[in-house]
């Protein structure tokens, strides 16, 4: 994917569809004070996943503090991240950058808007059900669920070919012993999602 560094105008210039409540909502459900950030730009430096997004992880931020609510949770940066915590080792303000992508993932969720990498949106709940199901994930599946989702069954092949030669991928899942308790926190999400 080609990375577009959006210009983004000073907040004066975009009042017109600006959320206020944005930046608190943001730091109240991550923990994560945005505010720190002085745009320095070593996260994205650092980032393995930045020259596939389509706003550097810095440019999140600036997105979230001047409440540019759509910009920011119809990005596909947000679904690009995989939590790594790279950059937060390079942040002079020890910024959690993944907590505040996950939670930006989850307004996006819940706003029902477009979701900026459906594919990965599709890839994360099958990862989740198969936790549901096994209290682990069982990778195979995971690939023939997705794979029969996206129809195309030959793109990758030699990959997954290559990690079964390495019995990198078991043929049965495998399960936890209290499968009870994973199940547990699921039920325990939903619930607080309704608070
Ligand atoms: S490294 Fe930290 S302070 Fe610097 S731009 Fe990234 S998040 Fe902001
Ligand atoms: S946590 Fe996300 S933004 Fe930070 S380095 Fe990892 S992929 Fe990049």
């Amino acid at each position: 994917m080609e990375r577009v560094e959006k210009y983004i105008p000073p907040p004066n210039n975009r009042t017109h569809d600006r959320d206020s409540t944005f930046l608190s909502e943001v730091v109240r459900r991550s923990g994560v004070n945005v505010s720190l950030c002085w745009h320095c730009r070593c996260c994205g430096s650092g980032c393995p996943f930045a020259a596939d997004m389509d706003y550097l992880p810095n440019t999140i931020l600036r997105l979230v503090q001047f409440g540019l609510k759509r910009e920011a949770l119809e990005s596909s940066a947000i679904w690009i991240c995989v939590g790594c915590h790279t950059c937060s080792m390079e942040c002079p303000q020890a910024i959690d950058m993944a907590a505040v992508m996950d939670t930006l993932r989850e307004m996006a969720m819940e706003s029902g808007i477009q979701v900026g990498e459906p594919d990965i949106l599709k890839f994360h709940n099958e990862v989740l059900k198969s936790i549901h199901r096994y209290g682990r994930t069982h990778k195979l599946e995971i690939m023939m669920r997705y794979k029969l989702w996206k129809q195309d069954w030959f793109k990758d092949l030699d990959v997954g070919l290559k990690m079964l030669s390495k019995r990198k991928l078991d043929l049965m899942p495998s399960k936890v012993r209290n499968l009870g308790k994973i199940r547990q926190l699921f039920v325990a999400e939903r619930e607080e999602k309704k608070k």
